[in-house]
């Protein structure tokens, strides 16, 4: 790909990559006045009456706001939220390919966390969800946490949660195959930003023992009574011991998950783990080892990167746009545990199955099995719509955080496939 392949393609025909449509007609003056006034304030006034009527009579409940300061975008990093456009663009071509949901993109111009708190509270009535995207760590946790406070619709940021629920499908399948038990098995997690802290924890939730998870960062490893480079989120997960620096942690390791940068992974260090090891190096664009120098420091790994061009791509868009789905399809008030938990879980689940040829065909017609090199879904996999949403709508509703009924299964199924 040459710079200018990706210009053009931002430039031509129009500039941008998405545009607003209409749904209804408006061609006839009859059209003209039920779109607009005065047909238009019926609708107004029932929602006036019951806000939850909203969901019928606007596009809110396929509505989701990207929203970023711009503050941490890909792997470009704090190039303010001008800039970051073309990625919120992006996110919302990726939201209407895989899921049919349209987004507004919303770039704040703050780094003022309060500041965009408030800005973003205040666009509730317009949306159905709210994708937090490329906010910096700390930052995003205070972020996101106020945000789910104070509003009743889903708020998730994909960097952190997306990134973990899809990786713990990795985690989850990659212990069936080694043979692990998730209750004994030892996580190194390098990084302690906003990816590394959403993966600890729902590796927890998974069922990974807390003393058995040690988060490594710039720094060394975060332990109990270290104050350099330390923040409230590092010192939840601050353990009890003498360990201090990656290689150290590394012996004996079963798993070692990178979400730190390029490079920061040897041969050497990888020769110290468990046998049989999990190496997820998802640095992007570049991952801590490369996937080739990774397998051929250790043969017997299953390693996974965040890249497309190697086996168990970590590719966030076998989550956000399902999850957000199926939220939004019982109206959801929130993103809970148990939803998340219920996608890894679909797609761990559906990595086990056969793959059909339509997915083959994709994917250059090799055969695709269950195994080291295949842990996780492929992206173009269109079966993971139909895994992932009605699992995490399923969840909403058994949680209590849906607003209304699971659809009739079969006839979902129908629907989401159309
Ligand atoms: P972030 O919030 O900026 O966090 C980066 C973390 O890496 C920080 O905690 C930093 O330590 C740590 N770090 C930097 N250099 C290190 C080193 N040499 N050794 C150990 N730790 C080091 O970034 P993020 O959003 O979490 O993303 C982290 C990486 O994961 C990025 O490369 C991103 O592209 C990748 N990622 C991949 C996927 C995927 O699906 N494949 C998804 C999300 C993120 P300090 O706290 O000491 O500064
Ligand atoms: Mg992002």
């Amino acid at each position: 790909m040459h710079d200018q392949d990706a210009l053009r393609y931002h430039r031509y025909p129009r500039p941008g990559k998405i545009e607003v449509t209409p749904t209804k007609p408006c061609m006839s003056q009859a059209d003209l006045s039920l779109a607009y006034t005065p047909g238009v304030g019926v609708p107004c006034l029932r929602i006036k009456d019951d806000p939850d009527a909203s969901f019928d009579y606007t596009s809110r409940g396929n509505l989701v706001g990207v929203i970023t300061n711009g503050t941490a975008v890909l792997g470009l990093g704090h190039i303010g939220p001008l800039a970051g456009k073309p990625v919120m663009e992006g996110k919302a071509v990726l939201f209407k390919r895989f899921a049919d949901l349209d987004v507004f993109d919303i770039e704040v111009n703050t780094t003022d966390p309060d500041e965009f708190i408030r800005t973003v509270e205040l666009l509730e009535p317009t949306f159905g969800g709210i994708n937090l995207e490329d906010i910096k760590a700390p930052d995003c946790f205070y972020i996101e946490d106020e945000l789910s406070r104070r509003m009743s619709i889903p708020v998730f940021h994909d960097d952190q949660h997306g990134t973990a629920i899809i990786s713990a499908a990795a985690l989850l399948n990659a212990c069936e195959l080694t043979g692990r038990r998730l209750e004994t098995t030892r996580v190194v997690i390098n990084g302690a930003g906003a990816a590394a802290m959403a993966c600890a924890k729902r590796y927890i939730q998974l069922g990974v023992a807390p003393d058995n998870l040690l988060m490594v960062d710039s720094k060394g490893v975060i332990f109990q009574g270290r104050q350099a480079g330390m923040n409230p989120y590092k010192a939840a997960f601050a353990r009890q011991t003498s360990l201090r620096t990656l290689e150290q942690a590394a012996r004996g390791a079963d798993v070692l998950v990178g979400l730190s940068v390029k490079g920061a992974f040897t041969p050497e260090l990888l020769a110290v783990m468990a046998p049989k090891p999990i190496v997820f190096a998802l640095a992007n664009p570049d991952p801590e080892i490369d996937y080739h120098q990774a397998k051929a420091a250790r043969p017997d790994a299953i390693v996974a990167t965040g890249r497309s061009d190697y086996p168990n791509q970590v590719n966030n868009v076998l989550g956000f746009p399902f999850i957000f789905r199926g939220a939004l399809d019982v109206r959801a008030t929130t993103i809970n545990e148990q939803m998340k938990q219920a996608a890894v879980l679909a797609l761990a689940k559906l990595a086990r199955e056969d793959v059909p040829d339509s997915v083959l065909r994709a994917y250059g017609g090799q055969p695709i099995h269950f195994g080291p090199e295949y842990l996780i879904p492929k992206p173009l996999d269109s079966r993971v719509l139909l895994a992932v949403t009605p699992a995490v709508a399923r969840a909403a509703v058994e949680s209590g955080v849906a607003r209304v009924g699971l659809p009739e299964p079969a006839a979902y199924l129908q629907a989401l496939e159309a």
